[in-house]
């Protein structure tokens, strides 16, 4: 594997990494640079009852045989549930009914780590050589409540309850958990609920907050497809971002804290302005023109400063925490609301009542751009043809303000870059027929503006048709793609 012909990585070890992969060769940006099979793929913990086969949404369906949930019959023989269905149908242990199917349910949390279990009876030389030598953290954990949970839940419940204690001890089940704790990325599901899974060659990937690979899951047979973002020189570090790209660096590095059990120190970490984004800059209301950063953002306890010297605004590391968890709460509520001119009207409140606190660009505010981004044009009362010119330029700004920050913490060919250049297109596209339908446009000027969205679907259709074709990005892409061939035909026409 690490050593075939065609490997274009190297596996290397030091202190601050554990294993991490090396380019051995220069790579273009969306080049292929290697594909990788899960050896587990399950629900996430705390998932409300999901079919164990598809991962779609159930209610009152269960496996005839084992009583867990499943959607059909067709599910009940799926390749990933039988083995599970064997252990529970032999123990006769069943899914304890429950009131609220949309709630979480702890009773699947056992799943992913059983099927891992028996991955690794079935597979134990892959076991052996990437899944055992993998990082638990069990030390760390165990200082944790979630250590007790996960022993009752899931150790205690696979060995006594389950009785595969002559098979799997209490040890390699803890180990287990761990395994998955660390090493698990989330993935979509062709059932629709986000569901994890562990590619071992993925895992070794070092993180950063600023990737130079990206990785796309094709949802037929959940393989992974690991590309270069960026063009990669031969000899440097692959890293991976494990984490959401636009969160500012306290949540961050608080997630990679909690879950992957790191402090990251990466360049953008380091840098109070990340990197000048201002993904986490305030700005001061004691003062005119100053900013409020972490006088040390590697250190979530020091405090915020005045940028202005003779300011004198300061608080501190966990009120900022705080207030940031609080507007974080508030933003997350918009995320619920029903496409709808209410999705547009709220946000923009939300940015309106925010403006003075927050700079900008700043994470809270740039997430809300982003949706706003790809509203507008998009809702009833906002469709594309009947935005005023004013509205199409706010889509249009918000669009590259998203680019602008991706520029620099996610440079290349992201998914997210795809998005939001086919949104760019058409408030671009109509702004220019709009001119040329008032006669401010001759026809020639109009074929000379359009080649700008040209190239934004173009741009498109190249990073979203690598994704799955039936995940809303991989159909962005294909639409990208007629929608650019349906232009180009137009403009010959004229
Ligand atoms: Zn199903
Ligand atoms: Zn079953
Ligand atoms: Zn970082
Ligand atoms: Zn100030």
């Amino acid at each position: 594997m690490a050593n075939s012909q065609s490997c274009k990585y190297n596996v290397l070890r030091n202190e601050k990494y554990g294993r991490y992969l090396v380019a051995n060769k220069d790579l273009d940006s969306g080049e292929l640079i290697f594909t990788d099979i899960p050896f587990v793929v399950g629900p996430k913990p705390d998932s409300p009852p999901l079919c164990l086969g598809c991962y779609a949404s159930v209610e009152n369906s269960l496996c005839l045989k084992c009583s867990w949930p499943i959607c059909s019959s067709e599910c009940e023989k799926a390749q990933s549930h039988v083995g599970e269905c064997e252990v529970f149908s032999t123990a006769n242990v069943r899914f304890q009914n429950v009131n609220d199917w949309t709630a979480s349910a702890p009773q699947l949390d056992c799943i992913t780590p059983l099927r891992l279990l028996l991955a690794k009876e079935k597979d134990p030389e892959r076991w052996q050589q990437e899944l055992n030598v993998m990082e638990t953290h069990n030390e760390a954990r165990q200082q944790r409540p979630s250590w007790a949970a996960d022993q009752a839940n899931i150790v205690d419940f696979l060995v006594d309850h389950c009785k595969l204690g002559r098979k799997f001890d209490k040890e390699l089940v803890q180990r287990v958990c761990g395994i998955l704790e660390i090493n698990t990325v989330e993935i979509p599901s062709r059932g629709g609920f986000s569901i994890r899974a562990v590619y071992p060659r993925l895992a070794i990937a070092a993180h950063s907050c600023v990737p130079n690979i990206v990785h796309t899951i094709l949802l037929s047979d959940y393989q992974v497809q690991v590309r270069a973002a960026v063009p990669i020189k031969s000899g440097e570090t692959l890293h991976l971002c494990y984490t959401h790209a636009l969160s500012p660096t306290l949540f961050r590095r608080e997630f990679l804290q909690e879950s992957k059990f790191f402090n990251c120190e990466c360049p953008r970490c380091a840098d109070p302005t990340e990197l000048g984004t201002h993904l986490s800059t305030l700005k001061c209301n004691k003062c005119d023109n100053g900013v409020i950063l972490s006088t040390n953002p590697l250190d979530n306890d020091a405090p915020w400063m005045c940028t202005e010297s003779n300011c004198e605004f300061k608080t501190s590391g966990a009120a900022m925490q705080k207030m940031l968890a609080v507007v974080q709460a508030e933003a997350d509520q918009l995320d619920v609301l029903e496409p709808g001119p209410q999705a547009i009207e709220q946000r923009e409140a939300f940015l309106k009542k925010y403006k003075s606190v927050f700079h900008p660009r700043h994470s809270l505010m740039l997430s809300i751009k982003q949706a706003l981004g790809q509203l507008y044009g998009r809702v009833e009362g906002y469709n594309i043809d009947e935005l005023p010119d004013i509205m199409l330029e706010r889509k249009v700004e918000f669009c590259r303000l998203v680019l602008k920050t991706l520029d620099t913490i996610m440079p290349g060919e992201s998914r997210m870059r795809g998005m939001v250049l086919y949104e760019l297109h058409a408030p671009i596209m109509y702004m220019a027929r709009n001119e040329f339908s008032a006669g401010t446009l001759t026809q020639e000027k109009l074929k000379d503006r359009l080649q700008e969205p040209i190239q934004y679907l173009a741009d498109a259709a190249r990073i979203l048709m690598r994704e799955d074709p039936q995940s809303p990005e991989g159909i962005t892409g294909q639409i990208a793609y007629h929608s650019m061939e349906q232009l180009k035909a137009s403009l010959d026409s004229l």
